[in-house]
């Protein structure tokens, strides 16, 4: 009899075997249905054999083999690699790896064509992009990691697609993945401008799941030649795979947050190594990481200092204070002037603050009472479209509050400025000017961030507010004037990569400013001008902030110098998270003892958000110079780490996790 083992995307360290019926055609990498505790469930075949330790009478058959091309070997090693480094089962990692099959009926694949392609005036390549070009061409065929580094404009994507389409004449497949699916419809346009008879298609969340397996299917039988996703996308079947690049490597949604935790980019170099590929990681800021291994010689640096179109200059950067003459509504009197001149000129201008609702906070003038969320050790923020208080950690809502629930006082203070209050301060002072706002809110029905970028594109809007949304690789090509609020905030963070972040973030949302003909102004309110952030800002100096950031790092012991595994705890009761703690920290030790690996093992603290949603949460984070060393160490405390029988403790291990808070 044939068994068939199976992996089942369950939190369990092992696969199950199921019998297959006569006729059943099934190999290792087959995609099958099968019952799991009377549900079922989609899983992969991880070997084919005719023994099992299960009596023929508990076994149960497979239901069904998937209508799906069978993982690929290189798939299925990379799904072993991202359970074994990632320390999850090895079915929660193919899960990974298989389209979502909601949709039992195929959909046919076709090159998407949502948004007419932009007209693209074609620049020819300046020196520094051909130079670029070459060197990741001539790498076809062998492993080879390159880090393109170009500051904002500089044409960085005009340069993959020029390699892409190199890869895909001879007969490759080409990756590009993408930190947000918004990016995608822009990015497509510019595919099909670049490669217009290739086929291309794209994988992420926002598509339904009919399309989602169409796309899949399209890609792991070879018909697509680019696929361009979001990180899940990195598990892709592809068969012909030539070149693997990664946009905004040092975007932190590459990572996910939950399940398995994997760095779609990381993931994307072992599967470029494992597959003799060259990728290409992309960015005006590169992480930390990405950076360090630049300077071990591990990663080629290509570098594009200036921006493509010759005309088009850095923009100028000024940092005033938060305060101070002129100051009104969280706004600082140059700041205001400038958006008057801005708008005067007929030019545009975007305000751009990391904060949505109205007011991050709301406090009782009389008493000191702030409204906090009841589910979490958080602030509720306030919101006036549609009116309400809101948790953005756990979602929770209630009524706006209109007067203190400790003392009765109706004047109820708005503390700090969130998109929508500066949405409504600047209508007031400019009421002919047409403001559009860009945040999580604005754009939640599918669609509406494209409808924007057209409005934008098309000039009908002057004036823009937003979040980081609008940070990332859009241009707006009348655009000239770009403010900065709340910067200060990420100096104040916990979290040991803030200032990295916040690197990126401003040298994004100030690289939209002035990017053809028109010059460009970025101004940023802070009360801290000589932090070396800003410096780095104000120079164009990215490399010297990072190798400051790096020796920083390098003293503190901190990522990328070392690797760390952090171990989340959560539950009702605060004693069973601390108990359970203590247990996983006595384990660590013990082994440390045990082992001439060096961990080093820290105390268990609680989480910078302590409670979220209901529930208590404390972290522990194992930290090694020696990545192997880690791997080793955690794979052994792992094993320690079962919650005690009878309390609810919710445990989650994060590799490599994106901050320590
Ligand atoms: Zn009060
Ligand atoms: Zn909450």
């Amino acid at each position: 009899m044939t068994i068939a083992r199976v992996a089942l995307p369950v939190a369990l360290d092992r696969s199950f075997d199921y019998w297959a019926p006569e006729g059943l055609a099934l190999t290792r990498g087959s995609i099958v249905r099968v019952q799991l505790a009377r549900r079922s469930i989609i899983g992969v075949v991880v070997a084919v054999t005719s023994e099992s330790a299960v009596t023929r009478e508990l076994l149960q058959p497979i239901d069904e083999v998937v209508s799906l091309p069978p993982l690929p070997d290189d798939v299925l090693a990379l799904c072993e690699f991202v359970a074994g480094y990632y320390q999850q089962p090895l079915g929660m990692a193919l899960g990974l790896a298989v389209p979502p099959l909601g949709v039992r009926r195929a959909l046919r694949a076709r090159a998407e064509t949502a948004e007419p392609p932009p007209p693209i005036a074609e620049t020819p390549l300046n020196d520094d992009q051909k130079a670029a070009v070459d060197a990741i061409r001539a790498a076809a065929g062998t492993f080879a990691a390159f880090l393109l580094q170009g500051v904002t404009g500089s044409g960085k994507t005009d340069v993959f697609l020029a390699a892409a389409g190199t890869a895909i004449a001879r007969g490759g497949q080409v990756l590009l993945l993408v930190p947000e699916i918004n990016l995608t419809p822009q990015l497509e346009a510019r595919v099909h401008n670049a490669l217009p008879r290739a086929q291309a298609v794209t994988l992420h969340s926002g598509l339904s799941d009919g399309e989602r397996r169409a796309h899949w299917n399209a890609a792991s039988t070879g018909a697509a030649q680019f696929v361009l996703g979001t990180r899940l996308a990195v598990f892709c079947t592809l068969p012909r795979l030539a070149l693997v690049v990664v946009d905004e490597e040092h975007d932190t949604s590459y990572k996910q947050q939950d399940g398995v935790h994997y760095h779609a980019r990381d993931v994307a170099v072992w599967r470029a190594r494992s597959r003799n590929i060259p990728i290409v990681l992309s960015s005006a800021t590169p992480s930390l990481e990405s950076f360090a291994r630049t300077r071990a010689e591990r990663y080629r640096r290509l570098l594009l200092p200036r921006r493509a179109d010759p005309r088009a200059k850095l923009p100028r950067i000024s940092l005033v204070p938060n305060r101070g003459e002129g100051a009104r509504d969280g706004i600082s009197g140059p700041l205001w002037h400038a958006i008057g001149a801005c708008l005067a000129r007929g030019e545009q201008a975007l305000v751009f603050v990391n904060r949505r609702g109205y007011a991050p906070s709301l406090k009782c003038s009389a008493c000191g009472w702030q409204a906090d969320c009841p589910r979490c050790s958080a602030r509720l923020t306030m919101h006036r479209d549609p009116p309400g208080m809101q948790c953005h950690h756990c979602g929770h809502q209630e009524a706006l509050s209109r007067a203190c629930p400790k003392c009765g006082n109706v004047d109820l203070l708005p503390q700090g400025y969130g998109t929508q209050r500066l949405e409504r301060t600047l209508t007031q002072a400019f009421p002919h000017a047409r403001i559009m706002r860009v945040d999580r809110d604005s754009t939640r029905t599918k669609g509406a961030f494209a409808a924007m970028r057209t409005q934008v594109a098309e000039q009908a809007i002057d004036l823009l507010v937003g979040t980081q949304m609008l940070a990332k690789g859009h241009d707006f090509p009348r655009l000239t004037l770009v403010g900065v609020l709340g910067a200060d905030n990420a100096l104040y963070s916990a979290d040991f990569r803030a200032t990295e972040r916040l690197a990126a973030l401003l040298t994004q949302v100030g690289g939209r400013a002035g990017r053809a003909d028109l010059a460009g102004a970025v101004i940023v309110q802070t009360d801290f001008p000589a932090h070396p952030v800003f410096t780095a800002l104000e120079t164009h100096d990215y490399d010297r902030f990072a190798s400051d950031l790096l020796l920083e790092r390098e003293a503190a012991q901190l990522p990328p110098v070392t690797h760390a595994a952090l171990l989340l705890a959560e539950a009702h009761r605060r004693a069973d998270v601390d108990a359970f703690l203590h247990h996983a920290h006595a384990a660590a030790c013990a082994l440390v003892e045990k082992s001439t690996d060096a961990v080093t093992v820290y105390s268990p603290v609680p989480a910078v958000l302590a409670r979220r949603a209901g529930f208590e949460r404390g972290q522990l984070v194992v930290q090694s110079a020696n990545r192997a060393n880690l791997q080793r160490f955690v794979a052994r405390w792992r094993e320690a780490l079962v919650a005690p029988p009878g309390k609810r403790v919710r445990v989650s291990l994060d590799i490599d996790p994106a901050s320590f808070c």
